[in-house]
């Protein structure tokens, strides 16, 4: 990997959204909207080589839509996997209404389940927790999102380096189910900026867990700061915590079954108001070892059929517990939250670009 093995993945992923956010600017001063094939395209081909990806080709995307797997995969074997597939952050002509079609349904799909059931299924085949990846546009294009949720920083619509950001297949669900029409904008609201699961050059402060008595090892991976594939799923962990903290129902002690070769096995079977055991959803990804399929791919060998037959292609992220490189990216993210800068937001100049 010449030239990409100074880079941390999350200053990979930085330099890869930037790219995806200007070419929704251009698309939007054209007066057209971007894709999500096309986005993904420049989000992985900018992020390589310091992140590497395979594609399998295209006859799944009629079944499955483009989902990929994502793997981040620690110097130790460590191993993180997520299945993601791309949405966009759409406004009506009205520019009033924000929408992200999770419900789609694929015509002539007699079971009529929506797509979010189809995705968490669809992990299940992986051991993966399931994620989205959105793809938001510019804050001019947000200007007129309006949020009602609480901010602690900027709202919604001004937050920077959310244009291409990720959320938890199960907060989408859990938005589609209590925010009807204003799911789009509670998913959006929660979605992180990618960069920040995919890197570890942030802060990464507690999750304080619902649930007590968690075996020893998974107390201390929520309290303790964690890099890599830990980092990742604890990330996309975390406002899936929120979300059943603010849940008025009691956290059942039952373990949920263990799941082999995952690095916690032994979880609670607690799901609150989620449609599975949401513990043991997100963190069944993260693997004790590399799982064999994603070897294959890291020493250029092809996946067995029942990988790449449903897939769009696996993402690999390599020595995802590498130290970060030193030098601007340190000093960038020492001097505070990005989206924490409101008043920048709308000057000409930096549209697109954070
Ligand atoms: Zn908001």
């Amino acid at each position: 990997m010449p030239g990409g093995e100074e880079m941390s993945p999350g200053e990979a992923l930085r330099t890869a959204r930037i790219a995806v956010d200007q070419h929704m600017t251009k698309k939007l001063d054209d007066e057209h909207m971007w894709h999500e094939e096309t986005a993904t395209d420049i989000l992985l081909s900018t992020a390589s080589p310091r992140i590497r990806y395979k594609a399998f080709g295209k006859d799944h995307e009629k079944e499955h839509g483009a989902d990929w797997l994502w793997c981040w995969v620690d110097r130790d074997g460590t191993t993180f996997c997520l299945l993601v597939q791309a949405k966009i952050l759409k406004r009506a002509p009205s520019g009033k209404r924000w929408t992200i079609d999770f419900a789609y349904k694929t015509r002539g799909d007699k079971e009529h389940r929506p797509q979010i059931s189809k995705l968490i299924a669809a992990s299940d085949r992986y051991e993966a927790a399931a994620a989205y990846v959105l793809y938001c546009g510019d804050p001019e294009y947000r200007a007129t999102l309006e949020c009602d949720r609480r901010h602690d920083g900027a709202p919604c619509r001004e937050r920077q380096r959310v244009g291409v950001s990720a959320v938890s297949a199960l907060v989408a669900e859990n938005a589609v189910t209590y925010y009807g029409r204003d799911a789009g904008v509670a998913a959006f609201h929660t979605a992180v900026p990618v960069e920040d699961i995919a890197g570890s050059d942030n802060l990464d402060t507690p999750i304080v867990p619902l649930t007590r008595g968690l075996p020893e090892d998974l107390a201390h991976f929520l309290r303790q700061p964690q890099r890599g594939a830990r980092r990742a799923a604890k990330e996309l962990l975390r406002p899936v915590e929120q979300i059943r903290a603010g849940q008025f129902s009691t956290a059942t002690l039952e373990r949920a079954a263990p799941a082999a070769g995952a690095l916690f096995p032994d979880l609670p079977a607690d799901r609150g108001h989620f449609s599975v055991p949401y513990l043991s959803h997100m963190l069944r990804g993260l693997r004790a070892e590399t799982p064999g399929y994603v070897r294959d791919v890291m020493e250029g060998r092809t996946p067995p059929a029942w990988v790449t037959a449903h897939l769009a292609g696996i993402v690999l992220v390599t020595d995802a517990d590498a130290q970060p490189a030193t030098g601007g990216w340190i000093a960038d993210s020492a001097s505070g939250p990005v989206e924490n800068r409101t008043s920048s937001a709308m000057t000409p100049g930096t549209r697109g670009a954070a």
